[in-house]
């Protein structure tokens, strides 16, 4: 079984104080306005929790989950909802909370199904965005933090199931030999 360790990027505090940073920024832009918050599970769920815990404004949640196919690591092009919004979204201000940013495919392939139910406006809030792997344009109006080319657990992020409840965000790297 490959090993693997665990490297520490962004500290619980860090990551604390930035989702503070990030709710003040969207309840100055939504100020008088109701938000349906749209969480992509399973991996916003932390950063979902812990965001709207900060927001100044009236929202609704709920969440979608989409099915990627492909291996665990990578993303491939296909995205299929398996689990749908409950919710009407038209005419609604609508924000996206995703996890991670990757390759940009499965946030465009939802922005794109979303939209053809007319909400009044999206936007997307993400904890993380590896801008270096984009492979389709994406506007993500917040984001947390920039993470270079690594695979990164905690937080609500798994490698295989694993890790989702590490407080703090790490590069999950394999094993150096002995
Ligand atoms: P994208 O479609 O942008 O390539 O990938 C988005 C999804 O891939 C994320 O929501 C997440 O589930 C998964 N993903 C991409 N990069 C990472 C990563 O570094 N760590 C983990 N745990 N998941 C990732």
């Amino acid at each position: 079984m490959m090993q693997e360790r665990l490297q520490l990027l962004f500290s619980r505090e860090q990551i604390e104080q930035r989702i503070r940073e990030l709710a003040e920024l969207i309840s100055a832009d939504y100020t008088g306005r109701h938000v349906a918050i749209v969480g992509v599970l399973k991996g916003c769920f932390v950063f979902l929790a812990d965001l709207i815990r900060h927001l100044n404004v009236d929202i609704t949640v709920d969440f979608v989950q989409v099915a990627s196919y492909g291996s665990r690591r990578e993303t491939a092009g296909a995205c299929t909802l398996v689990k749908d919004l409950g919710i009407d979204i038209d005419g609604r201000d609508v924000l996206i909370i995703e996890d991670i940013i990757d390759t940009g495919l499965t946030l465009s392939n939802l922005i794109a199904d979303l939209r053809v139910r007319a909400p009044a406006s999206i936007r997307v809030c993400a904890l993380l965005n590896k801008q270096a792997r984009r492979r389709v344009a994406v506007a993500v109006d917040y984001v947390g933090f920039e993470v270079e080319d690594v695979f990164v657990v905690g937080c609500g992020l798994d490698f295989s199931e694993r890790y989702r409840g590490l407080p703090g965000i790490y590069a999950l790297l394999p094993d150096e030999p002995a």
